[in-house]
């Protein structure tokens, strides 16, 4: 009698895998599987989390598994939506809330935008939570609400409705513990698994996706932010939806108002045309905006610059502010945002500045720690789960990489509503400011598009 007993299916593919050979799309499907109905252990899908970020996956396995892992969950009806349907995916960052001016200005060109968005972890804010800093506003509709509302207005931003991917829910959480979050093609997979929940439809429909990369993002490098583009446009191309990518730099924040309501404050002023100071964020905007607009059918890809001529002038008017409060009042926010932010939006109790050390130029301003600043103050998780205090944040000046400052000036501004929490956000940002004697060049902003 032999005690070595038969190889189970979830071995034999983790062993295919470690010898580096292609997975079908049923052994992809069985993995995939294995996560969504906790059919396979722990271990067995560790094994084969390892094994896929030890030797990667070819273009057709990461398609398979982004499109089993969609399959796994619900999958956004939105045939009943009429119209040309286009949205975007930001890999995120500090300050990165271009989605609620975004919405409401390609909306304003007759395009439907369907924003199936998240809530932030870490350093990096949430769109969700951003939205929900606004009284009553509803991220949480149902498909048929989602389909209504689209029909009537054109736009919506809210969560997932029901179970959205689930197996990349399981595998997600499991890649924080087994060290395998930083490999392409389950980043990639795990990302578009969502957007393709989403009900685009093949053949008409189109997605910008903008990848960033620096300190502040997943991908630390310019050559890695491309191949996650890549990957990430391949699987959507193959499902047959029209696509491109913007690579971007996540050195430094792109907002100025870090925070929820903060952020919601920075969105009206830039929806009221008053830009000056935004010029990064707005830069953003317009850049993904006009890809959305090509994939619409309003310019044609070689007039992306006339679309941007044509975006700027259009932000600032009422078409596009009148948009996005009737998205606010569909989804059950205050009516009286746009006239009344400080007396709407949730505020802080406490202030504290932080001033410039030295006279010189700066050279660093770190996301990474001013996103974390923000969670000292309550405005973003610790963990999955944790309550938001909304009013929180820090406000920055317009300096950014490269202008000159002088020993003394206000930098950042904290908004606290606990005086407990000033000395660790004071001590994270401390941490994130570098001022040196010698003169840089600021940083470019959209690294390829
Ligand atoms: N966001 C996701 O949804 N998945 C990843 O793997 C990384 C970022």
């Amino acid at each position: 009698m032999s005690l070595v007993r038969a190889a189970t299916p979830s071995e034999v593919i983790a062993v295919k895998k470690y010898n580096n050979g292609p997975l079908s799309r049923e052994q992809v499907g069985q993995f995939v599987d294995g996560a969504a109905k906790d059919s396979w252990s722990d271990a067995q899908l560790g094994a084969m989390l390892m094994a896929i970020w030890l030797n990667g996956m070819n273009a057709q396995e990461t398609f398979d598994l982004a499109e089993l892992m969609t399959e796994s969950g619900i999958i956004l009806d939105l045939s009943g939506v009429e119209g040309i349907k286009v949205d975007k995916h930001s890999c995120g960052g500090v300050g990165d809330y271009t989605s609620l001016v975004i919405a409401a200005l390609v909306s304003s060109y007759g395009l439907i935008v369907p924003m199936m968005s998240g809530r932030g972890l870490g350093h990096t804010g949430g769109t969700l939570d951003t939205l929900e800093a606004i009284p009553g506003y509803s991220v949480d509709l149902t498909i048929e609400q989602i389909n209504q509302q689209l029909n009537s207005i054109g736009l919506g931003i809210f969560g997932p409705t029901g179970k959205v991917a689930p197996a990349d829910k399981k595998l997600y959480g499991m890649r924080d513990v087994t060290h395998t979050v930083d490999s392409i093609p389950l980043i990639a997979a795990s990302i578009m698994s969502k957007k393709l929940a989403e009900g685009l439809a093949a053949g008409q429909d189109g997605l910008v996706l903008n990848v960033t990369c620096g300190s502040g993002a997943f991908m630390p490098d310019f050559e890695n932010a491309k191949k996650l583009a890549e990957t990430m446009a391949t699987i959507a191309r193959n499902a047959g939806l029209n696509v491109s990518y913007v690579i971007s730099s996540m050195d430094q924040p792109l907002g100025n108002y870090i925070g929820n309501a903060l952020a919601v404050k920075q969105v009206l002023r830039v929806l009221n045309g008053k830009t000056e100071g935004f010029e990064n964020y707005v830069d953003m905007v317009i850049e993904l905006s006009a890809h959305m607009l090509v994939h619409g059918g309003k310019y044609k890809a070689s007039e992306l610059a006339a679309a941007k001529v044509d975006l700027r002038k259009r932000l600032g008017t009422d078409k596009v502010s009148t948009k996005f409060m009737e998205m606010v009042i569909a989804q059950g926010g205050d009516e009286r945002l746009m006239d009344d932010p400080d007396g709407i939006l949730p505020s802080a109790k406490h202030f504290d500045e932080l001033v410039v050390p030295q006279s010189g130029f700066i050279h660093k301003m770190e996301p990474t720690p001013i996103g974390m600043a923000v969670v000292e103050l309550r405005g973003g998780r610790k963990q999955d789960g944790d309550k938001l205090d909304y009013g929180t944040g820090v406000v920055l000046t317009e300096k950014r990489i490269g202008d000159e400052v002088e020993a003394g000036e206000t930098w950042a501004t904290i908004h606290a509503n606990d005086e407990a929490h000033i000395g660790p956000a004071r001590e994270r940002l401390e941490s994130a400011l570098v001022v040196g004697d010698e003169q840089v060049d600021a940083p470019q902003l959209i690294l390829e598009s």
